[in-house]
């Protein structure tokens, strides 16, 4: 038996492992990238410090993505845990540092490190890469893929792997390229929603304001749709930041069917009550400070300014003129400071896109498409989506290793 050409789609974090395994595994492999350069988001990953994998028991790592991505992620992660990831950066010199959240980064932070020892080793394993070579359709025969058209003619191949990502940061080389080939042989794609993105508000009145450590929810036809505690940052478009990263998924599926508004929770670890006896407590030592410096003694200034004017509250107001009423407003707003409806989620500024080829059309022991045979998907095309974290990379890294590996081990017909 002759060993299998594969012609993989894409030099991402998916795509590169996928063509690494199969050329370790003996298959000729062409690995085609419409960039000049291969692992071009892994560069952007982390602000550039790339936040390569998670550290945990891999049932804790598949309980930080939704459900039914845990569940299809499940052999693939077992198979390629982030221990096998970072085996190959460690055996060519890569440290790397463990974050108390479980994040895992290089110690030198830089995502650059990383892309290099990638580029060794796919050129080790003897895989061909062919960079600035769009890939513009599958070639299919009798159901079964047969190549790629790139935009420099046709290229035969028993296996694909279709490793295009998603269509955020078009920049970066993805633009959904591969959705449109899919859906005409058959594939479903999930509807595209940004994810990890920031959100645009109506309201910009808070811009450049950064708050640490607070609780933000989102809420829609009179229900909780989303909640994050971590810090916010204001935008001059709205907000941003590991909260509004964190619930933006949520957000932009939930604007479908209508607005959402969004309250700020600026002392998480407090109850109303507490907060409440403090303001009674501090009014009796010192009747004559005003709330305004109360406030601005726990929060930025202008997030202290912006509860006493929902509140109703003069700057010149002292603690010990504050009636009952009052002072329950104050602290209603502490708890909770509207900030307006969303406008958008831009999709293109996510860090990753939600949806795309439905999972049920994958066999996730093999990567294999259910809908055309010999052809192997992996990564961000599919309909994956995890939290911050280096869950999205984990994602890439063992989907592409299973695909790389069954694209090279299946018998060629
Ligand atoms: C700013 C930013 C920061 C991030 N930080 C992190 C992080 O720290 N940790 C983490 O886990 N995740 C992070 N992510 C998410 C993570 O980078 C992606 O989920 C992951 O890179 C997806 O890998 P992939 O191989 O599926 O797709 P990609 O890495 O997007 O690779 C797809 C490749 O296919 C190529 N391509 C597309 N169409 C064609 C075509 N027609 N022909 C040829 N080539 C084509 C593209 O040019 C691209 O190189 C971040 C994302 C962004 C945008």
């Amino acid at each position: 038996m002759r060993e299998p050409t594969v012609a993989v789609v894409g030099a991402g974090a998916a795509g590169i492992i996928a063509a690494w395994r199969a050329a370790s595994l003996g298959a000729k492999v062409v690995l085609l990238e419409k960039t000049p350069r291969i692992g071009t988001k892994i560069m952007i990953s982390g602000g550039g410090k790339c936040n390569l994998t998670h550290d945990g028991s891999l049932e804790d790592i598949l309980r930080a993505f939704r459900k039914n991505e845990a569940q299809f992620l499940r052999p693939s992660f077992y198979r390629f845990p982030p221990a096998s990831f970072l085996k190959i950066v460690f055996s060519r010199g890569l440290e790397v540092y463990t974050r108390p959240d479980g994040r895992i980064f290089p110690v030198h932070q830089t995502a650059k490190d990383v892309v290099r020892i990638l580029t060794d080793v796919i050129e080790e394993a003897g895989v061909e890469v062919r960079l600035d070579c769009r890939v513009m359709g599958l070639l299919i025969e009798a159901g079964r893929v047969i190549g790629v058209e790139t935009e420099f003619g046709p290229l035969k191949a028993d296996k694909v792997i279709v490793a295009a990502g998603g269509s955020s940061y078009p920049n970066s080389g993805t633009t959904g390229d591969a959705w449109a080939w899919l859906r005409t042989l058959g594939h479903k794609v999930t509807p595209l929603r940004a994810a990890l993105a920031p959100i645009y508000l109506h309201d910009k009145a808070y811009s450049g304001l950064a708050l640490r450590d607070v609780f933000l929810r989102g809420r829609s036809a009179g229900k909780e749709i989303a909640r994050w505690r971590g810090d916010l940052l204001f935008t001059h478009q709205g907000i941003s930041g590991p909260c509004a990263l964190g619930v933006s998924r949520e957000v932009a599926e939930a604007m479908e069917k209508g607005p959402v508004a969004f309250v700020v929770d600026g002392w998480p670890d407090e109850t109303f009550e507490s907060l409440r006896e403090e303001l009674i407590a501090e009014a009796k030592s010192s009747p004559h400070r005003l709330v305004r410096t109360h406030l601005e003694a726990k929060a930025p200034e202008r997030y202290a300014e912006r509860i006493l004017d929902q509140a109703e509250i003069g700057t010149g107001t002292k603690l010990g003129t504050l009636g009952k009423k009052q002072r329950n407003q104050v602290v209603e707003f502490m708890k909770g400071l509207p900030l307006g409806e969303a406008r958008a989620v831009p999709l293109e500024k996510g860090e990753v896109v939600a949806g795309g080829v439905e999972l049920s059309e994958v066999d996730p022991k093999t990567m294999e498409s259910r809908v055309v045979s010999s052809l192997f998907l992996c990564g961000e095309v599919l309909d994956i989506a995890g939290p911050v974290g280096g869950y999205n990379l984990q994602a890439a890294w063992s989907t592409g290793f299973v695909a790389g590996d069954t694209a090279a081990t299946k018998s060629v017909k």
